[in-house]
């Protein structure tokens, strides 16, 4: 098995009920309750950076610190990866809610490393 590191990972997120969430600079979006995957990387500490996320206690200070401060949110599963970040974020079907998410530094045109991913109840 190869040894290299993990640099990159995908934290699974339910939201439990719609919410309006102020996300930093972006202003204020609206959230259906659901299921949400927000890709992220690492190159050094990283699971110090995956614990950060799993931390309530912190400054917020990236879009994703935001979304994971609201009481609804729950991460309930941290996925690994050693696959590039914009390549991973590809990979999940899903729906852009807010433009330019967690995406700052993205050059490969993902619009956005947060992706809705379906209702957590069918509707009603
Ligand atoms: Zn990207």
């Amino acid at each position: 098995m190869s040894r290299v590191a993990y640099t990159t990972y995908q934290l699974h997120i339910d939201l439990s009920q719609s919410c309006t969430i102020e996300i930093g600079k972006l202003g204020e979006y609206r959230f259906p309750a659901g299921r949400y995957i927000y890709t992220g990387s690492a190159k050094r500490n990283f699971e110090a950076r995956v614990s950060r996320h799993l931390r309530a206690d912190k400054k917020l200070r990236w879009h994703i610190d935001y979304l994971l401060a609201s009481s609804h949110v729950s991460v309930i599963e941290v996925v690994r990866s050693r696959l590039p970040e914009c390549v991973l974020n590809q990979s999940v079907q899903g729906t852009i809610l807010v433009k330019g998410f967690g995406a700052s530094d993205c050059v490969a045109g993902c619009g956005s490393h947060l992706k809705y991913c379906r209702n957590a109840d069918p509707p009603k």
